[in-house]
């Protein structure tokens, strides 16, 4: 093909998609050292990790975090995942049948003439092959055996019995609506198992404590880990569609109120260790779900909200019946003096709930680790009870929340799994990173030690020898790969910070004295190969 015919949309320009992105030297050595960090104070703390697929069943999420939750009910990237070698037959004809259209063979709406037949006839074999295939591969177990298939199997069968024996008769409007309910129908089969991309790890991180039955270790299982999360969030600075955390979780054993606080000291502990600046913990107890705890709490908070619901703005009020401690989360101007005047969790906690708040607090000031009470840091899930804290930090705007964690004793349960004790965080690290920069912590960008200027065929050879051991002496060297003249290589060395250039030319080989050029002061000395090695790392040593 020639240039010419390349058409627009050949040429088309690929950009990552909106709410993700590359992350780019020198900044990723930023991200290292935070990751590094990261397993370095965990594993002071006698911490494992555990590396996690990006994927799961979508019900796992949808139990962990919660169906009515927006990331579950609107923010998961969810496929469909299927054996496509067995069911291809099965996933064409689902294609045909939702993408199958009479408008190319007909005009505008009007009365059915004859021919009806003709028309739609195709169409009923579409649905016709959706059926039998569907059915086969259901009762043989290939696509999942819910009721829901199963009705919607029945659904078809008695629909294209109707359509069939009609179809002579009727409006094409009729007809088109026809067509219209058996795709919906047909869109509702599912073939495959339904997955998505995680929208967080601490349900996978369960899974995976119920599945490798770690109830059998010593307990408290203590794992932490790192990677990308997905949420189909709308993207703004310190929020993005890919995002990566780093978390940890304690599983089993008890619920000591001084775990809560080791794990709070942990993630202190690292924030310091990186000099994160404006660091502010916040914590709360959000007691249990008992008619006497948070049960009670929350009857009450409706309560008092009914009373106020006029002064509310929209989101508040639905809130009131679907989720009323999401009400306290609100950032409205208008509604914070409201909120202010409501009533209080730590009021309403059972005296058991009580202690282990004021436990918490004590193991925490015993640690050093200083916090702010903060009556309004809620979580909307059953399960999530007592210990809540969150960590915000400098320069992030308004996300500036760059940790959130607490006590989930219920959910290995509601997984499956044993009654399990369980308390954990997640460290948003596209925002540590960000808060990072802004108090100027970016590494500058990493230049080479060594850049090697040599000429002639001779000295290639010498020069790939040096830059062999140099490397595997631990120092970064630049070997250009053609031949260049001093002059310019002298120019790129520069250009790429190096710190020397070693200058192999026939003379140097020859004599065997290499010349070594330091790049900031221009100076020059030849040595013999170990005492240049020598040298070079004495220089090293000093300037470390
Ligand atoms: P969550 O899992 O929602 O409790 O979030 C824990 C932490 O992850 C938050 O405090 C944020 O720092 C970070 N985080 C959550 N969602 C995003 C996102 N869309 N983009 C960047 N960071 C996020």
């Amino acid at each position: 093909m020639s240039e010419g015919a390349v058409n627009k949309e050949e040429r088309r320009k690929f950009q990552a998609i909106k709410g993700t992105r590359d992350l780019l030297p020198p900044e990723t050595a930023l991200w290292n050292r935070g990751e590094q960090t990261a397993r370095e104070v965990f594993a002071t703390f006698g911490f494992g990790e555990i590396r996690l697929p990006i994927f799961e069943p979508t019900d796992l999420f949808a139990r962990a975090v919660g169906g009515e939750t927006d990331i579950v009910s609107k923010e998961m990237y969810t496929f469909e995942d299927y054996d496509t070698t067995e069911l291809l037959e099965l996933i064409e004809s689902r294609r045909a049948a939702l993408t199958w259209t009479d408008s190319p063979i007909l005009g505008p709406p009007g009365p059915l003439g004859s021919g009806t037949q003709a028309i739609f006839s195709p169409y009923t074999t579409l649905v016709g092959n959706v059926l039998r295939l569907g059915s086969d591969a259901f009762q043989k177990g290939k696509i999942p055996r819910t009721p829901e298939n199963e009705r919607v199997l029945a659904d078809l069968k008695y629909r294209l019995e109707v359509f069939v024996s009609s179809l002579n008769s009727g409006t094409l409007n009729e007809k088109r609506q026809f067509v219209n309910s058996f795709k919906g129908l047909v869109a509702q089969l599912k073939i495959g198992e339904s997955l998505s991309l995680r929208p967080e790890a601490t349900a996978s991180v369960c899974r995976a404590y119920v599945e490798h039955g770690m109830q059998q270790l010593p307990q408290p299982v203590k794992l932490y880990y790192m990677g990308p999360m997905f949420r189909r969030e709308r993207p703004q600075k310190g929020r993005y569609r890919q995002f990566y955390q780093i978390g940890a979780e304690v599983l089993g054993g008890s619920d000591a109120p001084a775990i809560d606080a080791e794990v709070i000291e942990m993630v202190m502990t690292f924030f310091d260790r990186l000099e994160l600046q404006g660091v502010q913990l916040d914590i709360n107890s959000i007691g249990h779900s008992a008619d006497n705890c948070r049960r009670g709490y929350v009857e009450k908070l409706k309560v008092a909200l009914e009373n106020v619901k006029d002064k509310l703005g929209p989101d508040s009020q639905r809130r009131i019946e679907t989720n009323p401690l999401r009400v306290l989360d609100s950032k409205l101007e208008s509604e914070q003096g409201i909120i202010a005047t409501l009533p209080r969790i730590a009021d309403h906690l059972c005296e058991a709930c009580a202690t282990h708040y004021s436990a918490v607090k004590h193991q925490l000031e015993m640690r050093g680790v200083i916090y702010r009470e903060n009556w309004r840091l809620v979580r909307g899930l059953d399960y999530y009870m007592r210990t809540t804290f969150e960590i915000t930090a400098q320069g992030l705007g308004s996300q500036n929340a760059v940790c959130g964690g607490g006590r989930y004793d219920g959910l290995v349960e509601l997984l499956g799994g044993p009654p399990t004790k369980g308390i954990g965080f997640a460290i948003g690290e596209d925002r540590l990173i960000l808060s990072l920069q802004e108090s100027g912590k970016a590494p500058a960008q990493q230049g080479r030690d060594v850049y090697i200027a040599w000429m002639g065929e001779r000295a290639h050879a010498t020069a790939i020898r040096a830059a062999k051991d140099l490397r595997k002496a631990g120092f970064s060297v630049e070997l250009p790969p053609v031949e260049q003249k001093f002059g310019k290589a002298l120019g790129q060395a520069d250009k790429l910070g190096a710190k020397y250039a070693l200058i192999l030319g026939d003379n140097e080989v020859s004599e065997g004295l290499w010349t070594l050029k330091t790049l900031a002061d221009g100076s020059q000395a030849k040595y013999t190969e170990p005492d240049l090695l020598e040298h070079l790392r004495k220089q090293k040593a000093l300037s470390s």
